[in-house]
This record gives structure tokens, sequence and C-alpha cells, in this order.
């Protein structure tokens, strides 16, 4: 169902809309739709359900920036989140909305200098962002008070309780005011948020969205893990479960664009390809053809199809990997557009691993991973379309002479068995499940196992460091079960952990710009690392800075590991 909401009906003041017209969203998501009003006009609580990418950020965040006023110079609001990537983006959305409001964010997550966070927290803030762990140091130490909190919002909730805050969020909860309003939003409601919803929220107004109804403007984003040698395949078995694609297939090079191409026309789909080398008039008539409809798949370079204006494509293909970040929201901004939802699909190569989370951190985008569609779905799709392509065929189309032949046949046999031997002759490559490989099994050594790294970490026993508290810090920087943290040695000076190559990668990010020309904290272990590092001193001044020059250094390293 089309709504015909609007932002200014949703009864949003005049300088949020100028904000909202600045960020360019046109009208309000479902959930947005939903819950703006809720906050704006009753003093309930609230339990907000949405997929990813549905926008729950400006859900709570405009309605609430519209309700707290800028006096006082105290916490209002308080909002957690389950990473420190998260906690940035919405600090970042929430910034945008504050607009020319005079309301301070700040944004709280470990690994970060408590300094500059207490220093920040002195001078006032009035809308506080944050993971658990971190949120709860700064409460105990008395830096962050809540007594005044008018709301608290519990952000990806879901994720919060996958990495194990349970029991942070529930110290927190208990120290913020009876008066407060509590929002939590969530992807999915598992039973233990249901349960920590029904201990700790009363009165609350439960809005869910149906995936369905979602994401009318947004294009739905998902990535596959393939060898390379395993793309074209991947790429058609998409191209076959959906019936109506209509597509643009990305490439890096024009040799790319020519060998996909050529692949896809001998399979006998109707395809074309486009890149540079082809001249601007051929160019012309293969955009004129796509855009009619007579080809529905595209094979194309990103200079290439920049020519091209089509507005209604169900999917775009990352076959090879864009660039960079720009070039992936290009790519994706030609699905899903005038209200029609659009899949964006990644193919991602282990090699490629590291290139995909730099897109997704910069695009500040979530690439959902999803298994290509198995070969009996497959077979079930085309076991259809054949039963549709059969059944349409009218006596006229088929011809006398064929009529003919079909008369003479049925004579003597029985017609089931006639029509099974002809759609065996006709569809038998189709339908024969040996040729299609399995795609998923193979995929199962996939970048998360192969693909880890081994990190050096510049703090060992001397520091209180253990291994179990080495995970703990591990996960308070970036979202990983235990089980994906592995092989932590702790030594003296020094410690080692092994974890998965993208959190490696937000791992070294985080400490690189921290550091600020000292040697970070965290770094890609050196493969000929024996016992004997050399101690590195300008670390140990990074390592004072770290522990913030507390006067009490060993209470200090109780309060950083001990939870
Ligand atoms: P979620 O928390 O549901 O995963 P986010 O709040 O992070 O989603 O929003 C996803 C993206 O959609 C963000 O880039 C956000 O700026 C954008 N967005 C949110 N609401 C709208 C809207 N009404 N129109 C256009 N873009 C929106
Ligand atoms: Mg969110």
């Amino acid at each position: 169902m089309e709504s015909e909401n609007t932002f200014s009906n949703l009864g949003l003041t005049e300088a949020t809309l100028k904000v909202l017209e600045k960020k360019g969203f046109e009208k309000p998501t479902p959930i947005q739709e939903k819950t703006i009003p809720i906050i704006l006009n009753t003093d309930l609580n609230l339990i907000g359900q949405a997929q990813t990418g549905t926008g729950k950020t400006a859900a709570f965040g405009l309605p609430v920036i519209e309700k707290i006023d800028n006096g006082g110079n105290h916490v209002k609001v308080l909002i957690l989140s389950p990473t420190r990537e998260l906690a940035i983006q919405v600090s970042d959305e929430m910034n945008t909305f504050v607009g020319s409001r005079k309301l301070r964010v700040a944004t709280l997550y470990g690994g970060a200098s408590i300094g500059e966070q207490l220093r920040r927290l002195r001078k006032g803030v009035d809308i506080v962002v944050g993971t658990p762990g971190r949120l709860l140091d700064h409460i105990r130490r008395g830096s962050l008070m809540l007594g005044k909190l008018d709301f608290l919002i519990l952000d990806e909730a879901d994720e919060m309780l996958n990495m194990g805050f349970v029991e942070d969020i529930e110290e927190i909860m208990s120290k913020t005011p009876e008066s407060k309003r509590t929002l939590l939003f969530s992807a999915t409601m598992p039973e233990q948020i249901k349960r920590m919803v029904k201990k700790y929220i009363p009165e609350y107004e439960m809005i869910a969205v149906k995936n369905k109804t979602l994401t009318t403007d947004l294009t739905s984003q998902i990535y596959f893990e393939v060898r390379r040698t395993e793309k074209f395949d991947a790429l058609s078995r998409i191209i076959d479960v959906e019936r109506d694609f209509y597509g643009i297939v990305f490439c890096r090079t024009r040799l790319d664009v020519d060998e996909v191409n050529e692949k896809l026309l001998s399979r006998g789909y109707s395809a074309d390809g486009l890149h540079g080398d082809i001249s601007q008039s051929g160019r012309e008539k293969i955009y004129a053809r796509f855009k009619k409809k007579r080809i529905n798949i595209l094979v194309a370079t990103d200079v290439a199809a920049r020519g091209l204006d089509v507005q209604d494509l169900t999917h775009v293909i990352n076959y090879s990997i864009p660039q960079d970040p720009e070039a992936y929201i290009h790519r994706i901004g030609r699905t899903g557009r005038a209200g029609k939802q659009g899949t964006a699909i990644t193919f991602i190569t282990p090699g490629e691993y590291r290139q995909f989370t730099q897109i997704q951190r910069i695009a500040k985008t979530k690439i959902e991973k999803q298994e290509l569609p198995k070969v009996e779905e497959l077979l079930g799709i085309k076991k259809d379309s054949i039963l549709a392509e059969l059944s349409i065929i009218s006596e006229k189309e088929v011809g006398d002479n064929y009529l003919n032949l079909a008369s003479s046949l049925l004579e003597n046999s029985d017609p089931q068995i006639v029509i099974a031997n002809l759609i065996k002759k006709a569809y038998n490559d189709e339908l024969n499940e040996n040729n299609y490989q399995e795609l998923a099994k193979k995929r199962n050594i996939n970048v998360d196992k192969a693909g880890t790294t081994r990190l050096f970490v510049g703090l060992g026993k001397k520091d209180d460091m253990t291994p179990p508290k080495l995970v703990k810090f591990i996960r308070e920087n970036v979202k990983l079960r235990d089980s994906n943290i592995d092989k932590v040695q702790v030594f003296d000076e020094f410690s080692f952990v092994t974890v998965p190559f993208s959190e490696a990668e937000e791992l070294l990010q985080i400490f690189k710009t921290k550091g600020k020309g000292r040697k970070p904290l965290i770094e890609k272990a050196q493969k000929t690392t024996g016992r004997s590092k050399p101690r590195d001193k300008s670390n140990d001044r990074y390592k004072d800075k770290y522990k913030d020059k507390s006067r009490s250094k060993s209470r200090d390293r109780r309060d950083k590991f001990k939870r």
C-alpha cells in the first residue's frame, strides 16, 4: 500500500523539514511514518521493529530532537549502540538532524581516549551516543550523569544482545530516572529482547513493519561470496531465478564485458555489452534496445553505463567490485528508483574482501550476505517457466504441420508419455541437475575462515592483560563473537590475536587514527615476529595516553579490562 504521508504532516517543525530537504529525504519510510507521531504526540515508550536500512535512526532521531529543549546543562538523550561504527553513524546522523539548533552530541565508545571524552562531557552535552561498555565506564566514574534523562534509546537492540551486552544494558537502565521514556529499535525481535522489554519497559507501543512493505525507495543490498571461477555461474543463476530480471552487470574492464556478454549470449540470454571502445552511435543503439527492453541484460563498464538513463532496473550486479565507494553508490543508485524496489548484488571473492569492507565503511551502507539460490530452487523455477511457456502457445502459433504430427502421435500412444518425452527432449539440458554445480557447497571455504589476520597488540602481561581481557577488549571495538577471536597469545610486553579479515581491517583503522604519529596500539603482526619484538618506546607513550594518565595505574587497568 502506497502511503501519501509526508514529513510535514507527521508533525515535524519547519526547522526539521529544512534539514530533511537538505539531506534529500523526500518522504518518510514506513517505520518513520508510524513512530514519529507516537514519539511526538504521546508519552509512551516505544518498541520499533523494521529491517536494516529502513531509516530507524531518523524514526527516533527526528521526533526526539523536536521533543527535547536545549536548556540546562544535562544529558537529555542517551542512545546505546552495539559498535563503534554504528555509534558514529548514528551520531553523525543525529548531528545533521540537529541542524542549527543548539544541541550538542557526543559519541562515546571503547578504545578511544577517555580523557577527550571526559573533557567533552564536562563541557556539557545534550545527546550522548555510545557503546554500552564505555558508557558504563563513564557512569561508574561519575562523568556521565543520567538523573535528568528524557529519552533512553536502545538502537539495534538485537545486535547489542548478540554481542553479550545484556548486563551492561541492564546496569545502564538502572541508572536512568523512572520518568524517562524508553525507545527500543531492532531489526529482529528474539525472545531475549521480549524478555527485556517485559522486565524493564512499561506501557509501550509496539510498531513492527513487515519486510514486504518496507524500503519503497531503498535498494536492498546484498553480497555473495564467490570464487572468481564461479562468478559466471552465480550470475546466470541469479538471472534464472529472477523471472523479470532487467539489469546491468557491471564489469571493470572491456575484456570482462566482452567475455561475460559472449558467455551470456551463448547460453541463450538476451544481453548486450557496452564499453568505451564501442562507437557513440553503436552505444546509442544499445541504450535504445535496453531501454525498450529488447534485451534485459546489459553488461557494462562504469564509464559506458554513465550515459544510460534508465529508472526501473530490477537489478544491479557488481560482477567486478566497484573501484571505490563513489562508484558503488553510483552503480546501485540505478535500481530502486521511482518507488520501485531494486536489488544490488555484489560478488566478492576472498581477495576483494578488504576493498569491500572499505566500500561498506565509507559508503556507510550495510550490505547483507546471502546464499546463492540452490540448484533445487532453480530447478523448481525452471519447471514453472517451462509450464508457463508451453501452456500459452496457441493453435495458430504451432502451425498445421506440427498439429498433424501431434494427432498421429496421439492415435497410438498415451498423451502423458508423449508429452513427457517431448519435454525431456526439448528441455533436458535445462532440467538436468548435473548441469548445475552446487555453488553453495564449494563456497564454504570462505573468507571468514581463510581470511583472517594476525594482529599485534601493544599491551601485555605487564599491563595486566590476559587472554579473556584481550578478547573483551577486541569485542569492545568491533562486532565479533568470541569464537571468531582466535589464537590469543599474551606475552610480557605485547599480545597477539587472530581475527577475521574485515574486523582486523576495522581495528587497524580505528587504532591508526588514534595514535597521531605514534605507533598504533594494534597493528598487523609481522610474519617474522619472534618473541623478541623490540620494545618500542613511542608505544609506551601511547600506552600512557591510553590509560588516561590515571593516578592509580592499577585501578585504571582494572577498569579497562575487568568487565
Ligand atoms: P536502519 O537503522 O533501519 O538500518 P538507517 O537509519 O541507518 O537504517 O538508514 C539507512 C539509510 O537510509 C541512511 O543512509 C539514511 O540517511 C537513509 N534514510 C533514512 N530515512 C530516509 C528517508 N525517509 N528517505 C531517504 N533516505 C532515508
Ligand atoms: Mg540503525
